[in-house]
């Protein structure tokens, strides 16, 4: 990859289900230590999206790109090698295990070793496995089963288990979904802080504006399958097409807490 290049670049992408075009022709990029959010109303095409990036579907059309490298026609399994990572909400079955055990598990996988290996060897890459925790702030939880967490914590758990594989790009579909408001703006400046601290990208998408606007360096709007606009908070905000997407004509994107001040 030279410099300059964007990491991710997408270009064409294209994705229909019957006769409903999921993704109709999209283009962007994302840089490594950006946090760029994809929003857009319901069925716009934001899932669709993610799931060609990451493999879990194949394109009609267009090109993916990581670093260079066409990331389009490979197997998931692939491309979360080529350090496309997401996160996934801990498994009912994973909850008994403490928090350290879940982000063990996550370093035995990333490391390409099987689950029934490591059931011989519980202490494998422990400290590791503690240091990822100490990144999103649960190194003090990390002997207590999963099932006891609040569930702001799981999902600071999940972001370390979703680091473990040292992922380029990362992928988050709604990873604030039955959050409060106060644990997403946490979580996502949490997220931003590893965007910059370990030069990842961060894809995502999220349903507060009062998020979107606070956090993302940049937001990409998707309707009916077709980016729609894209640039800065600001921008994005004062967008007539956006606006009416969202709202209809005539009302507009209400301030962000952050921009507000404290209150
Ligand atoms: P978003 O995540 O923005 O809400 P999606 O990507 O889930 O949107 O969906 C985009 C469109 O594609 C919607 O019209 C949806 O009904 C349709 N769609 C998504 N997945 C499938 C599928 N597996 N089979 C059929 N239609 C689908
Ligand atoms: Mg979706």
């Amino acid at each position: 990859m030279s410099a300059g290049q964007p990491l991710l670049e997408v270009s064409g992408l294209s994705k229909s289900f019957g006769g409903v075009k999921a993704v109709d022709g999209i283009d962007f990029t994302l840089a490594a230590g950006e946090l760029l959010a994809l929003i857009g109303p319901n069925g716009a095409g934001k899932s669709t999206t993610f799931n060609m990036v990451n493999g879990q579907l194949a394109a009609d059309t267009g090109s993916i790109r990581l670093g260079g490298e066409e990331m389009t026609g490979r197997k998931p399994r692939e491309i979360w090698r080529m350090g496309v990572g997401r996160t996934f909400q801990i498994a009912a079955t994973f909850s008994s295990l403490t928090v350290v055990e879940n982000v063990q598990m996550a370093l035995v996988s990333a490391d390409g070793k099987l689950y029934s290996m490591w059931r011989r060897a519980a202490d494998y890459r422990r400290s590791d496995a503690l240091d990822l925790l100490d990144l999103v702030g649960m190194a003090g939880q990390a002997d207590r089963p999963c099932s006891v967490l609040a569930y702001g914590d799981v999902k600071r758990v999940e972001l370390a288990i979703a680091m473990a594989n040292r992922p380029k790009l990362l992928l988050m579909d709604e990873p604030t979904a039955g959050m409060a408001p106060r644990e997403r703006n946490e979580l996502m400046a949490l997220t931003k802080s590893l965007v910059v601290e370990r030069g990842i990208a961060v894809l995502f998408t999220e349903h507060s504006m009062d998020v979107v606007f606070a956090h993302a360096d940049r937001i990409i709007v998707l309707a009916r399958g077709r980016l729609i606009a894209e640039g800065g908070p600001a921008a994005i905000r004062d967008h007539p097409d956006v606006q009416q997407v969202y709202f209809g004509s005539g009302k507009t994107f209400e301030k962000s807490a952050a921009e507000k001040g404290p209150s």
